[in-house]
């Protein structure tokens, strides 16, 4: 048999008069159910949870409101209100559309009240359409990130992007709406996002194939083909800033020494081919002047046969001693100047000499670092080819260390960019100094720099890394006049019998980042 609720009600009451209950909400409810034959609910804690609502931090407008709608649910004794406004407000979005309505049926918790009635509905504490909008915004500004990372060639793309921003933006977009249209974009943005995946990929194939075959066309220089070595290496993917930041680097490097190298050597071969030209003018010239002379003495030689006096051979004679002065002149003159030529072009000769010692010097600086003068990651690849053959054969300890300067953005930002690199290179001085004769100290990236400790087991590796580290806080980098204490973490690994290099350093790395994380200034072993 079914009871009128009013009929429950009635019968309630009754039964707490009878049964001498105070009228409490919880007796109400028990005796309320009891009569209406359902199954007794535990009460609804307002009072407590209203403490909890109270309780919660409120200080971003988010915090607030979603508090607000907390207490709202509270007041209106609906659970499914509190359960989304809580986790509205620990950042879980709430499901869209209305809550379940029979999760919002709530007991009655005072007497008297028209929503005490068991059954019906209270209404939503949580503005859905709210919600939804602020996660809709949320996609919005998503897109509005990722956008740039896109490219903006597909004019198709930017358009539909526009829909979609549009659509999220939309006052009461409809969800069922803007669901289609994010899987059509998701769809598209698949493709564009795989596109600048390959543009990038193809990007780094030509500028190799570039540095390939500027190497091909520039067999004989060897500082060149250091320098290309170096740009095909830094080319490689994975495609990093820093990376890319170092290709342009050496490319800048590249053009401007070679273009001041080989200007200089044009101009050399310029004033030899000058002095060449010159030589042989001069070397006309002279035969010209000897065959005047010798056609003069003929005559001469002529003028005396026929001569019949003396008188007659005194202005012949005056002239072959004349012709024979000039001739000597000229012969002295040419001796000088060809002279003169031969050494300038040995001067010549010489400088030609050294522009090329200079070039294959600046062929083996492509292994260091002009800045520290340490190796560079050719250098260092180099060395490890060494090292390595020298453990497989010896069977001899090899060790690794990498070591990372701590906040070195902060020496930069407080010293400058010139100190920065000054205290790079006071690193490396001190590394040197430091180190054995036989250890090898190499730039790997922007303020980190590895080691190769050869003939060195791994704790001894260790030591010889906190060593350097000790001596740094000896002897203090000098900015200007201020005395400035450079730390660094470092990671050391010991080279396994079928390690790679490659493999070593990272693993020296990891142990580098570690030690980063557990307070940096301090060298952890791999
Ligand atoms: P951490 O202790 O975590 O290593 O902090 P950090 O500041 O040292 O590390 P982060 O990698 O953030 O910064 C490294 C900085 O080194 C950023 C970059 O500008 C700077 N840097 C890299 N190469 C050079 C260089 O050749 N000269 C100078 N002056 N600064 C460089
Ligand atoms: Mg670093
Ligand atoms: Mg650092």
């Amino acid at each position: 048999m079914n009871k009128k609720p009013f009929e429950i009600a009635r019968e309630t009451l009754k039964q707490l008069t009878a049964r001498k209950l105070a009228p409490t909400p919880a007796n109400y409810q028990s005796v309320y159910s009891e009569v209406a034959g359902v199954p007794t609910l535990p009460p609804f804690p307002a009072d407590r949870l209203r403490e909890i609502a109270q309780a919660l931090p409120a200080k971003t407008p988010g915090q607030q409101r979603h508090r607000a709608l907390l207490e709202s649910a509270v007041g209106q004794m609906n659970w499914d209100g509190v359960k989304s406004a809580l986790l509205a407000y620990a950042g879980f979005t709430p499901p869209a559309g209305p809550p379940d309505a029979a999760m919002a049926l709530a007991p009655a918790a005072a007497v008297g009240s028209a929503a005490l009635v068991p059954g019906v509905a209270a209404p939503s504490a949580i503005s859905a359409p709210a919600l939804t909008a602020e996660f809709f915004e949320q996609i919005a500004r998503l897109l509005d990130y990722a956008r740039p990372a896109l490219g903006s060639d597909d004019e198709r793309f930017n358009q539909q992007t526009q829909e979609v921003l549009k659509m999220l933006r939309q006052p009461g977009a409809d969800a069922v709406v803007v669901k289609r249209l994010l899987a059509d974009f998701g769809h598209r943005l698949s493709f564009a996002a795989e596109e600048q995946v390959e543009v990038r990929a193809g990007l780094l194939k030509l500028l190799h194939l570039i540095f390939e075959n500027i190497g091909e066309l520039s067999l004989e220089d060897q500082w060149l083909k250091g320098q290309i070595e170096s740009l095909k290496v830094a080319s490689l993917p994975p495609l990093t800033l820093r990376r890319l930041d170092e290709v342009e680097r050496l490319l800048r490097d590249v053009i401007f020494k070679q273009a001041e190298a080989k200007g200089r050597e044009l101009q050399a071969h310029e004033e030899m081919r000058q002095m060449l030209a010159a030589f042989v003018a001069r070397l006309s010239q002279m035969t010209e002047s000897t065959s005047t002379f010798h056609s003069k003495l003929d005559e001469s030689a002529r003028l005396i046969e026929q001569a019949k006096s003396l008188t007659d051979v005194a202005p012949v004679l005056k002239e072959v001693v004349g012709a024979t002065r000039s001739m000597a002149q000229d012969t002295l003159s040419a001796r000088d100047e060809l002279r003169g030529m031969r050494e300038k072009a040995l001067t010549t000769e010489a400088e030609i000499a050294k522009l090329h010692q200079e070039l294959d010097r600046v062929s083996i600086q492509a292994r260091h670092d002009s800045l520290t003068g340490a190796l560079n990651r050719k250098g260092l690849d180099e060395a490890l080819v060494r090292e390595l053959s020298v453990l497989r054969r010896k069977e001899t300890p090899l060790c690794m260390a990498l070591l990372d300067i701590d906040n070195f953005k902060k020496i930069n930002d407080q010293l400058g960019h010139q100190s920065g690199d000054a205290a790079l290179v006071h690193l490396a001085t001190v590394a040197r100094e430091v180190m054995r004769p036989q250890d090898t100290l190499a730039r790997y990236g922007g303020e980190e720099f590895v080691l190769l400790l050869p003939d060195t087991a791994l704790d001894k590796g260790v030591e010889a890394m906190t060593r350097l580290q000790r001596e740094l806080t000896k002897r203090f980098f000098m900015s200007g006049a201020e005395k400035v204490l450079i730390t660094f973490s470092a990671g050391v690994a010991q080279v396994a019998a079928d390690e790679t290099g490659p493999d070593a350093i990272k693993r020296a790395d990891q142990a580098m980042y570690l030690a980063k994380r557990a307070g940096k200034n301090r060298v952890l072993a791999a």
